[in-house]
């Protein structure tokens, strides 16, 4: 089982190549941001208790976070790895993420990271939420915060990954496309 981050601020194009990605190379997509929303929409009990810190764009709880990736994990079904999408967003989730690997004798096998500049992610935000509707993409504050938060508590990652093999760092100011060739030519050398 191959085990993949894909890496970078909100708006840098996360999601939209790890649901192509993940349909190329049989991967498991784990999006966080994904799975809460989907909380929130059924009205669950968790959805109830993140909705507010979603809606504020600050993080989650580390806890909650590491209970929805273990339960996910147990049941990774005929797939040949998992794409990590939005996670890890803390070092105390990363620390986490190493430690239940290591427990199943894996690793992260290759952390992608986009680099794109905060005009574009704004823009790109707000445009999302015309066509996807979400709320936190809706309001320029929120947008701000969420980029903020990124800064001060997942950027300072890259630190760690640059120090092992496997991190590749790629400019995000371009197309999907452009992203996904460069991304395939990066994990089909590994
Ligand atoms: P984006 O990357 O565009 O901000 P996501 O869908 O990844 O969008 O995340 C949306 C929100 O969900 C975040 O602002 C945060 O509140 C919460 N969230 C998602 N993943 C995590 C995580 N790994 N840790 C903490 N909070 C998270």
């Amino acid at each position: 089982m191959k085990n993949y981050i894909i890496f970078g601020p909100p708006g840098a194009g996360k999601g939209s190549q790890a649901v192509i990605l993940s349909k190329k190379y049989n991967l498991k997509h784990i999006s966080t941001g994904d799975i809460l929303r989907e909380e929130i929409k059924n009205g669950t009990k968790l959805g109830i208790k993140v909705k507010s810190l979603m809606d504020q764009g600050v993080l989650v709880g580390d806890e909650i976070i590491m209970e929805i990736i273990e339960s996910v994990i147990d049941h990774s079904g005929s797939y040949s790895g998992f794409l990590y999408d939005g996670f890890p967003r803390t070092l105390t989730q990363l620390t986490a993420l190493d430690q239940m690997l290591k427990r199943h004798n894996l690793k992260i096998d290759a952390v992608i990271s986009l680099v794109v500049d905060e005009d574009i992610l704004i823009k790109r935000m707000l445009r999302r939420a015309e066509i996807e509707g979400r709320a936190d993409d809706a309001d320029i504050e929120v947008v701000k915060k969420r980029i903020e938060t990124y800064r001060a508590q997942t950027e300072p990652l890259i630190e760690i990954f640059e120090k092992r093999d496997g991190y590749f760092s790629l400019e995000g100011n371009t197309t999907i496309e452009n992203n996904f060739n460069e991304i395939c030519k990066i994990i089909e050398n590994l």
